[in-house]
């Protein structure tokens, strides 16, 4: 069964993966952990589906990690009389506060922010940035727009104003029942979207409140030009290239995912590339060459974790396409020049703490001495473990936390294998002995192999790791 890779990955759940048989089947294809799209669906399905994952995780012996992904200020038209109408290149089209039902000439924008910051002369992309409106006329109710590029339109669909700022809070009324949800259902990251500066997120962490760890999802360019103090202030990175590709040009898209997951590795966050992966396999059974490509470069490129959304939530192969990407990461990551790719980025940030230290010193043991298995990295909080793993070191990260969700948390991280553990330690040589006792367990090392373990002493106090050793399993 699959949990031999460094990279993770992430499955979108949806109406084509919700069942305990085809979830069973995700996980044993490779997928480490799930996300839950508030977008879409009822809080009876998600509760139903995150049952099923806890009760995956005890019967397959594995910590599986959940994302609840908060939809965030997305903005969306009313609806159409007929659902649907074709807007045609240089025709006229009304967007108003009025709430009855669209057609060819107008439809209702229900979002009077837009109406208060938009200027004449600004474009609003629909449907994913396949229809392009420029701003003739505005006022505090209405637009009357120009159709640039037309296409067909129909109800609720999404609206973008990449030049526009507006005055949304990040986190909606929505937002906020989903998150007192998702946090009442044990999941273990918060995702935001459409994240325009770092004090959404300080918003997001204050309702959080340590229960559980927060993902900024990048898509705005305001998060852009704010991109390291966001990077900072998050516990982990999505690069959603989704809505990143409409709000931005799409040619920056491949610039910025690797200054993305560059920033994330310095500040030691988990970063997950997301959005149209394995996009033709919601429909095939077997994906194009580019999208293997393009799993096969976020790996190269050292993400945490590859994501899938409409592949497994709703496409038609959701089991093939978790098992495609598990096989492009694995022959990635036997690819020698990954190592050399890996070990050649190592990065340092200029304040280095003790923690940085040693983290780095763990790898580069891990790199002189042959016959070490693995680093066992003890940390109440998981943070030393995001530490290690930025290392990127060529042996598995085995992270020791007492917390449960610290430990779920730790599925995301590129190379951990989270383990909970329960001893308490009263002198050093308990540290030792529970370290071989779980590398044993979970078969990463056996007797005439060596370890290494990073902890902190004094013993059981929190946030200090400043110790490293090496133990020979006897
Ligand atoms: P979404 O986010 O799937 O929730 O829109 C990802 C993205 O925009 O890429
Ligand atoms: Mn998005």
């Amino acid at each position: 069964m699959p949990v031999d890779t460094h990279t993770k990955i992430l499955a979108t759940i949806g109406p084509a993966s919700a069942s305990k048989e085809q979830i069973a089947k995700l996980i044993d294809a490779g997928c480490d952990a799930f996300r839950i799209n508030f977008s879409h669906g009822t809080y009876q399905e998600h509760k139903a589906r995150i049952k099923i994952i806890r009760r995956l995780e005890k019967e397959k012996g594995r910590l599986i990690s959940i994302l609840a992904d908060l939809q965030g200020p997305k903005l969306r038209v009313g609806d159409f009389k007929d659902n649907e109408v074709l807007l045609q290149e240089g025709q006229k089209f009304r967007l108003d506060m009025d709430s009855r039902p669209g057609d060819e000439t107008r439809v209702c924008l229900p979002h009077k922010e837009i109406f208060e910051a938009l200027k004449q002369g600004e474009e609003l992309l629909v449907n994913d940035g396949y229809i392009v409106l420029r701003v003739e006329k505005c006022s505090k109710t209405f637009a009357e727009t120009t159709v640039k590029v037309g296409g067909r339109i129909s109800s609720h669909k999404g609206v973008n104003l990449p030049n526009t700022k507006l005055n949304i809070s990040a986190i909606t009324k929505k937002d906020k029942e989903d998150l007192k949800f998702a946090l009442q259902n044990d999941v273990d990251w918060i995702g935001l979207s459409f994240v325009q500066k770092a004090d959404d997120v300080r918003e997001l962490k204050k309702l959080v409140d340590g229960r559980a760890r927060v993902i900024s999802k990048l898509e705005k360019p305001s998060a852009i030009a704010d991109l390291e103090n966001i990077i900072k202030e998050s516990d982990g990175i999505m690069v959603a290239r989704g809505d990143l590709g409409v709000e931005c040009p799409i040619q920056v898209v491949p610039v910025l995912q690797k200054k993305i997951v560059k920033l994330c590795r310095l500040y030691a966050r988990p970063v997950i590339i997301a959005t149209q992966m394995l996009e033709s396999m919601i429909s095939n059974p077997t994906p194009t060459r580019a999208e293997v490509s393009d799993v096969a470069t976020a790996v190269y490129d050292g993400a945490d974790t590859v994501m899938l959304s409409a592949e497994t939530a709703a496409g038609k192969y959701p089991v093939a396409a978790v098992k495609m990407m598990h096989s492009i990461v694995k022959q990635v990551e036997e690819d020698p020049l990954f190592f050399d790719l890996m070990s050649k980025s190592r990065n340092i940030p200029c304040e280095a703490t003790e923690a940085d230290a040693i983290t780095f010193a763990a790898s580069e043991l891990a790199g002189v001495l042959k016959n070490v298995r693995a680093i066992v990295s003890y940390s109440s909080s998981g943070f030393t473990t995001f530490l290690t793993a930025r290392e990127r070191p060529s042996l598995p990260i085995l992270a020791l936390s007492p917390d449960i969700r610290v430990a779920r948390q730790m599925v995301l991280v590129w190379g951990v294998k989270p383990c909970v553990n329960k001893e308490s330690f009263k002198k050093f040589n308990h540290v030792e002995d529970c370290a071989v006792k779980y590398v044993k367990e979970l078969g990463l090392a056996k007797s005439g192999d060596h370890i290494i373990i990073t902890a902190g002493f004094p013993l059981n106090v929190k946030g200090r790791t400043n110790m490293l050793h090496t133990v020979y399993v006897s």
